[in-house]
Parts: C-alpha cells; sequence; structure tokens
C-alpha cells in the first residue's frame, strides 16, 4: 500500500490535486476539511462541537483528528492500495499519531508531496474561493489566521518529513495540468 501525503497551506491547491491524484493512481482520497464540512453540514454532534473552531480558522483538536483518520484507515485500508492524505497531518502530534498508526498496521509513509504557493497568492485565492464558493472560513481575517495558524502549527512539519527523507515539492502556481504532471513525476509507488 502506498501512502502519500500531499502538503502544503490553505489555498495551495492540495483538494484539486489530491483528487487527480487519487483518479490517477486508483487510491483513496482523504480529505479531513471535507469530512468536517459534511459532519457540519449534517448537522451531527460532531459537526456541531468543531464548527465554531473552523469558522475561526483555527484547529480542530488533535484527538477528534486522529480519532477520524483511525476510522476512514481502518474503513477502507483492506481494500484500497493507497491513500492521497490531504489537510492531515497538520500539527506534530498528528504527523507522530500517524506514523503510530500505519506502524500498527504494517505499513508506511511513502512520501510527501508540497505544493509552495508564495503568500500573497494564497491570500489572493482564498478570498477568490470565499467569493465563489461562499466558504465562511474563507474571509480575509479568518483567512489570515488560516495562514497563521500553517505557519506555527503544521510548517515544523517539514523538517520533519526532510529528516525522514520524505519531503519532496513543487511549485504549485502554474495550470492545473503543468503542476499535475510535475507532481507526478515524483510519485514512484
Ligand atoms: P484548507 O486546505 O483550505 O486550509 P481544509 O479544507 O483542509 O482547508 O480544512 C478546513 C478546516 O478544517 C481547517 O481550517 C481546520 O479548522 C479543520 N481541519 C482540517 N484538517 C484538520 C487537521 N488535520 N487538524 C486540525 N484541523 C483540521
Amino acid at each position: 500500500m502506498f501512502n502519500l501525503i500531499l502538503f502544503g497551506p490553505p489555498g495551495a491547491g492540495k483538494g484539486t490535486q489530491a483528487v487527480k491524484i487519487a483518479e490517477k493512481f486508483g487510491w483513496k482520497h482523504i480529505s479531513t476539511g471535507d469530512i468536517l464540512r459534511a459532519e457540519v453540514s449534517q448537522g451531527t454532534p460532531l459537526g456541531l462541537k468543531v464548527k465554531s473552531v473552523m469558522d475561526a480558522g483555527h484547529l480542530v483538536s488533535d484527538d477528534l483528528l486522529i480519532a477520524i483518520m483511525e476510522s476512514v484507515f481502518l474503513k477502507n485500508n483492506t481494500i484500497v492500495p493507497g491513500f492521497v492524505l490531504d489537510g492531515f497531518p497538520r500539527t506534530l502530534n498528528q504527523a507522530q499519531e500517524l506514523d503510530k498508526m500505519l506502524q500498527r498496521h504494517g505499513h508506511k509513509l511513502g512520501l510527501v508531496l508540497a505544493l509552495e504557493v508564495d503568500e500573497v497568492e494564497l491570500v489572493s485565492r482564498l478570498i477568490k474561493r470565499s467569493q465563489d464558493q461562499g466558504r465562511k472560513d474563507d474571509t480575509e481575517d479568518v483567512v489570515k489566521n488560516r495562514l497563521v495558524q500553517y505557519h506555527r502549527h503544521t510548517e515544523p512539519l517539514i523538517d520533519y518529513y526532510i529528516d525522514k527523507k520524505l519531503y519532496k515539492k513543487v511549485y504549485g502556481v502554474g495550470t492545473i495540468e503543468d503542476i499535475f504532471d510535475q507532481l507526478c513525476a515524483e510519485i514512484k509507488p
């Protein structure tokens, strides 16, 4: 089984590319943002719990995310040949728990592929997305907050994965197809 993390700041285009990669390789795309948004829109107890946290652009607690990840993993790990993780891990604790979870099942991470996009471009993409999709966490203040959270909690993972020799990066500005080709060139399952 091949486990790929698609890494990068909010607005880098992880969702778009993760769908394409999952389709090409026949892997399962897991977007923790999509999972959480579905819980919110269905009004489940979990959704009610996380809604205000997400709307403010803060991170949902590690415990909840790790539990979600474990349950999605267990539901799929015997039937899919790989996972594309999008939006997880977002903290060092999540990364360590992911390693342990994979290890418990006799698997490991294959690659961490990062999309690099400069900050000015990110902010303008996220604000445009708020106008197009009406996502509540894409207003200007919240966008800035999500970038702060990224720098504080998620960026340190870069060194964690560089140390493990799993980290590769691709410049995330250009056409979707060009970026996709560059990402695929790094994936050797
Ligand atoms: P984006 O990639 O645009 O930043 P996502 O759709 O991945 O946004 O996530 C939206 C929100 O869901 C985050 O701002 C956060 O509140 C919550 N979330 C998603 N994944 C995680 C995670 N791994 N840890 C904590 N919170 C998360």
